[in-house]
């Protein structure tokens, strides 16, 4: 009897992919949906971070095949590309790669968050997600461009077992590279032809919306979008290292209440209410009283605008809004329940963000480079693969110590009906330790 043919959504949920560009969320679970519009995110916008660039460079055959195949999985009418419109190289390669297919670029400016899910719903389609909802409220599904070349590897037979990221900063030769998933931080950065400083310090992911890499040991996940090398004297290394409690204290006795942040605040401008100086009032409060301004913070997306970029002060309302969130939800206080309509800010046109300004103000000019993609052959002697690379649960272990692995074999699955991502390894060897990891030595390695 002939076999049925895999449905997208389960070659996706076989090959483990994740939303490349953010919290890791399980790809399959959107190929589920039913949408009128599947959008391409390819405004990347973290600075320095040029992965997605050199994706739609290099590999536009593959995006737009995951995208024809994705839209196709979900019923859209229509598919788009959205693009920067300053990288050209990435246009033009995308455009080939579309010909004979009704799928079509939307261009946007060079502003920061130009990539955030709700922008990018509203610049293609001019809807806006309602307040705490998600694009398919609006019939749309959004994926990262790497997320869809993950999704044409699926439907090869392939799943995730190598990632691209970009390394920039203080580094030799900033490039942009493909990969094993589990691979050091330490091995990408001496791919790059290591750190050009001493005491340096690592950004993971980005540095608006990344985190300071500490041990480079840690490895590479599926949704590790780039390191940067950054003096550990930088300001805004020190301005990461401050704890928490500092970070209160000096909010606390320091913010003035001019709401630069709100002002320029992403979210807010786009509509939503979004107050980031509201919320800073709750550090002054008892948790009963901090509940009150808590709730200006739960449309907030984390961008850093109100850290990095408005507040005069140096102060973190982003972090006092992230912790507000968190303790609204332990409270079991997380739904919004603040107004339904959205209505775009009169002046969200004329307070956006450009890049340069960012870059500036951020104090990385300097490393502001190109860094193309290099096909390096990257072969580390080992990898530890997270079994929690995603949003959800994570996924179980289904192979021992001692066992010998392919690549490309699966090595922790979900559990049916749980969210998570199945995980692959990314080398042949030898697993040697089972644990929130999987580690696995090249053979040969004892
Ligand atoms: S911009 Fe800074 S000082 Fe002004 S309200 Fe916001 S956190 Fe306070
Ligand atoms: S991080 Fe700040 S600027 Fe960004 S959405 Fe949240 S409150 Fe607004």
């Amino acid at each position: 009897m002939k076999r049925k043919p895999m449905r997208l959504a389960e070659q996706v949920k076989q090959a483990g992919i994740v939303g490349a560009g953010g919290a890791g969320f399980p790809t399959h679970v959107k190929m589920e949906a039913r949408a009128e519009w599947f959008l391409a995110n390819g405004a990347e916008c973290e600075p320095l971070l040029q992965k997605d660039r050199e994706l739609m460079v290099h590999f536009s055959e593959e995006i737009i095949e995951g995208l024809s195949l994705a839209g196709e999985s979900v019923g859209a009418v229509k598919c788009r590309v959205g693009i920067k419109s300053k990288n050209r190289d990435a246009i033009e390669s995308i455009a080939k790669a579309t010909r004979g297919t009704s799928i079509e670029i939307s261009e946007f400016g060079d502003f920061y968050p130009s990539g955030d899910e709700y922008e990018v719903v509203h610049q293609i389609t001019g809807k806006l997600i309602p307040p705490a909802g998600i694009p398919l409220d609006v019939g749309a599904v959004v994926n990262n461009v790497e997320t869809l070349y993950q999704i044409a590897q699926a439907h090869r037979g392939f799943p995730v077992t190598e990632t691209f990221l970009t390394v920039n900063g203080a580094v030799q030769s900033p490039c942009t590279l493909k990969v094993p998933i589990g691979v050091s931080f330490r091995e990408v950065i001496d791919l790059a032809g290591g750190a050009t400083i001493d005491d340096y310090a690592v950004m993971d992911s980005g540095l608006m919306m990344g985190r300071l890499a500490g041990d480079l040991s840690r490895p590479v996940t599926k949704t590790t979008a780039g390191l940067i090398v950054l003096p550990a004297s930088h300001e805004l290394i020190e301005r990461y290292q401050r704890p928490p409690e500092a970070q209160a204290r000096i909010g606390k006795s320091a913010c003035d209440q001019c709401s630069f942040c709100t002002e320029l605040c992403p979210r807010y401008l786009l509509g939503y209410d979004v107050q980031p100086h509201a919320v800073m009032r709750s550090l002054g409060f008892s948790a009963t009283g901090s509940d009150i301004w808590n709730k200006y913070a739960q449309l907030c997306c984390g961008c850093g605008i109100c850290t990095l970029y408005a507040c005069p002060e140096s102060l973190y309302p982003r972090e006092a809004c992230l912790d507000g969130i968190a303790s609204l939800r332990a409270a079991g206080q997380g739904k919004w329940e603040g107004p339904s309509q959205v209505r775009v800010h009169p002046m969200k046109e004329f307070r956006r963000v450009p890049m340069k300004l960012l870059i500036k103000k951020l104090g990385v000019s300097q490393y502001q480079v190109e860094a193309p993609f290099r096909d390096k052959v990257c072969s580390p002697e080992s990898v530890s693969i997270p079994l929690k690379q995603h949003t959800g649960n994570p996924a179980v272990a289904v192979v021992t110590t001692g066992m010998p692995v392919e690549k490309g074999q699966l090595i922790g699955e979900i559990p049916d009906n749980q969210l998570g991502a199945h995980v692959h390894a990314s080398i042949a060897g030898t697993v040697t330790e089972v644990s929130d990891c999987i580690r696995i030595e090249r053979n040969g390695n004892g």
